[in-house]
């Protein structure tokens, strides 16, 4: 059971640990997966660096001084996480984690796919969460749109639910599964009201009654559908300390919206390690 753990290690994430391992709490960062600031040539508008920081550096440096503190830091790629009450489970390629709280340091990612038709049929046959809206798609044909792990893992929580299941990877590599795969490249989504057909560029047509997208690894936008977290758009509601709308759960950096820069993610983090320490303070005075 570890006391904070932290999905994402760029500025946000790593801050954020930082101030919740020098209270003494018993932290995790989980990371996988380019960060924003790695794919940054030169940085010159950071504090503290006169002839400015290559952002690959800057990365690296970061995890480095987390490790030298001590912070515990795993690459591995999270696709699940379950409120348990008051504890949270995270489930990684490799195991299940359990934690007292959480810090959603993820960057931001668009989850939408650039194919015709997906706008349009949002929240009519499309949808970005199997655990929120799978139940509607009772004994119904789905397709699942990705072909990573977090598919995979959406997929599987659907074939409880639903009739048939087609994994599209829209003209990416098949991955190896007991689901049904398709690997061309989708030219549109059609329907009426809702979602009815998918069409592929070679004019293959298949109908499906809904569509879940989940392309590439797991976002904050995807973690804050399954547990219910809100949201403006594309980014995480969070109040001054960084607090979502869940108890014991926070979001910052680019997660959370605003100046999409590293002054503001690695304050966000100190706020959110910080909010993450005096829980955990009242959290063993109660439990
Ligand atoms: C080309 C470019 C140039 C930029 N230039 C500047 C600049 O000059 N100055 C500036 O201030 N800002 C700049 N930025 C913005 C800056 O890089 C971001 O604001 C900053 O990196 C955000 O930090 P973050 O910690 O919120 O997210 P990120 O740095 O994106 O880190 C996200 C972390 O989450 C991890 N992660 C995500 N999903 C999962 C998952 N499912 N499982 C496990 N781990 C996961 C990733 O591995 C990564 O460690 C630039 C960005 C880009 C793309």
């Amino acid at each position: 059971m570890y006391d904070v753990v932290i999905i994402g290690a760029g500025p946000a994430g790593i801050s954020a640990s930082l101030y919740a391992k020098r209270a003494n709490l018993n932290v995790l960062v989980i990371y996988n997966g380019k960060s924003n600031l790695e794919m940054t040539e030169k940085i010159d508008n950071y504090y503290g660096f006169k002839d400015g920081i290559d952002g690959k550096e800057l990365y690296i440096n970061g995890i480095e001084q987390a490790k030298n503190l001590g912070v515990e830091i795993k690459k591995d790629e999270v696709f699940g996480i379950q409120n348990l009450g008051n504890t949270f489970e995270i489930r990684t390629e490799k195991e299940k984690i359990e934690t007292k709280t959480l810090i959603i340091a993820t960057g931001n990612k668009n989850i939408r796919p650039n194919i015709k038709g997906i706008a349009e049929f949002e929240g009519k046959g499309i949808s970005y969460c199997a655990i929120c809206d799978g139940f509607f798609f009772k004994n119904k044909d789905i397709a699942v749109i990705g072909n990573g792990k977090y598919a995979l893992n959406e997929a599987k929580e659907l074939s409880h639910i639903v009739k048939n299941i087609t994994i599209l990877t829209n003209g990416l590599k098949a991955p190896l599964t007991e689901f049904k795969t398709n690997d061309k490249k989708i030219k549109e989504i059609k329907g009426e009201q809702t979602v009815r057909e998918i069409e592929f560029e070679d004019g293959e047509k298949i109908e499906v009654d809904g569509i879940f997208v989940a392309i590439g690894q797991a976002g904050a936008g995807n973690f804050a559908k399954t547990l219910g977290i809100m949201q403006s758009g594309d980014y995480i509601n969070v109040n001054d300390k960084m607090e979502t709308n869940i108890k014991g759960i926070y979001a910052c950096g680019n997660a959370t919206g605003g100046l999409l820069q590293i002054c503001k993610a690695v304050f966000e983090g100190a706020m959110a390690g910080l909010s993450a320490v005096d829980y955990i303070r009242n959290f063993d005075k109660e439990n």
